[in-house]
């Protein structure tokens, strides 16, 4: 029978009630046997989140010595939780021996995957499923980077002996044995490497909107939904903003070609959005699949005549950002010019001063000039390599719209062009792309 692993965000596990239909939706399909969990997320707009509030409780851990008075209102809230449920679950002796280790651990990152514990503790409970504690199965190396070999291992054999196992995401275990978190909204990757442990038919990430939007619905009304994505649209398009699926949690999965699929808990029969690798993905004649975009990026303009014919000459311009650990984004560049495009949070008053001086002192440019509030936005498609008159229309639509075009980024890939834009210029220049390809 082929497996389906599930993971469920935060929204998904906000309540009993909503945990209610998280167990009918897991129960209707025998093949959803792998379950991976968020922390509860906020039941209504002005709530916060468990994992929020555990940050905060660590907060509380370092001034009071104890964490008790931030871990109240996480008590409260699992207890409320059992409550809604009204299954026959102590609760009340996991949460005293939670609290008791975080205040022995006093790790920041202990206390902060608590939230995803406690919740896999409650559903494996609902479920009638085993509980396998990631701390155990899902291992990093020392320099931070997950041990997909030895995960995979562990998670594969403490899942092959049942039929229904839940595991917390968020989580796993450092190399010193201590546990550590992935980033924020890194559930997505523990559950697409629960899938790839255990070789899933599909990864279903079932969250609280049907799928991906071709744009941001804060920016244009109903944009239509995506049905089908390939794993480099995916990751393209949620690197530059689009924020359904974390966008690390491919990786795993597109090794082992699973493919993805979005669902919304709330509104279970709809399709959602397909994720498929692509030898598997057939792009459905449309030209261009989403576009997407992030404000706030500084441009260093660069200007050297002959700077062609210099060799090493980008080498060294890069060395002085590696130097001052800065990644860059793009670097689209002419025969005399480069430009350094670069995540505005990255560069302090004080970084960016040395950054220039070291450019000057490494290759004495003619001009350097410093651009700021540049937003990039990503017109992305994969059936953009082999239509014609893309970019023509694009950049028409642009200009139509009055907006003066501040870079241009065509990946080689030929399936996504990157445009800079002033940041104010930003939501006017996303209607007018998703008006020119999708006729809003
Ligand atoms: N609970 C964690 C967070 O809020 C991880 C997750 O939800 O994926 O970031």
């Amino acid at each position: 029978m082929a497996i389906k692993v599930c993971k469920f965000g935060g929204t998904s596990m906000a309540d009993g009630t909503i945990i209610n239909a998280v167990k009918n939706i897991i129960l209707s399909d025998p093949e959803r046997r792998y379950i991976v969990v968020s922390a509860p997320g906020k039941r209504y707009s002005g709530d916060t989140k468990v994992t929020d509030l555990l940050y905060a409780c660590h907060k509380t851990l370092l001034e009071d010595g104890v964490c008790r008075r931030g871990f109240e209102p996480v008590r409260a809230r699992f207890i409320s939780i059992v409550r809604e449920l009204n299954v026959d679950f102590d609760i009340i002796s996991i949460l005293n021996e939670t609290e008791k280790r975080i205040n022995e651990e006093k790790n920041e990152d202990f206390t902060a995957s608590r939230g995803e514990y406690l919740c896999a503790q409650v559903v494996a409970n609902v479920l009638g499923a085993k509980f396998i504690d990631s701390e155990n199965v899902v291992f990093f190396k020392a320099n931070g980077q997950l041990d997909g070999e030895k995960t995979y291992k562990a998670v594969r054999e403490a899942c092959s002996d049942c039929a229904l196992a839940v595991l917390p995401g968020f989580y796993g275990q450092d190399a010193d044995g201590k546990v550590k978190t992935f980033s924020r909204g890194g559930s997505d990757i523990s559950g697409a490497i629960v899938a790839r442990a255990v070789q899933a038919s599909l990864y279903e990430n079932w969250t609280d909107v049907s799928g991906f939007l071709a744009c941001d619905p804060r920016i244009v009304d109903s944009p239509k939904p995506i049905k089908k994505l390939s794993y480099k649209e995916l990751r393209e398009l949620s690197y530059m903003g689009a924020n359904v699926l974390h966008s690390d949690s491919i990786f795993p999965v597109r090794k082992a070609n699973i493919p993805i699929r979005i669902k919304n808990t709330f509104r279970p029969g709809d399709a959602g959005t397909e994720i498929l690798p692509s030898s598997r993905y057939m792009p459905d004649g449309s030209t261009v699949t989403g576009v997407a975009g992030k404000k706030n990026f500084t441009v260093i303009f660069i200007e050297k005549s002959l700077m062609n014919a210099e060799i090493g000459f980008i080498a060294k311009v890069l060395g002085v950002l590696a130097r001052e650990n800065i990644s860059v984004e793009h670097i689209p560049s002419g025969i005399d010019t480069m430009s350094l495009v670069i995540a505005s949070e990255q560069l302090t008053d004080f970084k960016l001063q040395r950054v220039i001086e070291g450019i000057q002192s490494e290759v004495s440019p003619d001009t350097i000039r410093i651009i700021e509030n540049i937003a990039l936005i990503a017109t992305v498609g994969q059936g953009m390599n082999s239509s014609v008159g893309t970019s023509a229309r694009l950049f028409n639509a642009i200009a139509a719209a009055n907006i003066n075009i501040k870079m241009i980024d065509q990946g080689s890939s030929e399936m996504n062009i990157i445009v800079g834009v002033k940041n104010e210029d930003y939501e006017k220049c996303i209607k007018a792309i998703y008006s020119e390809f999708f006729g809003a």
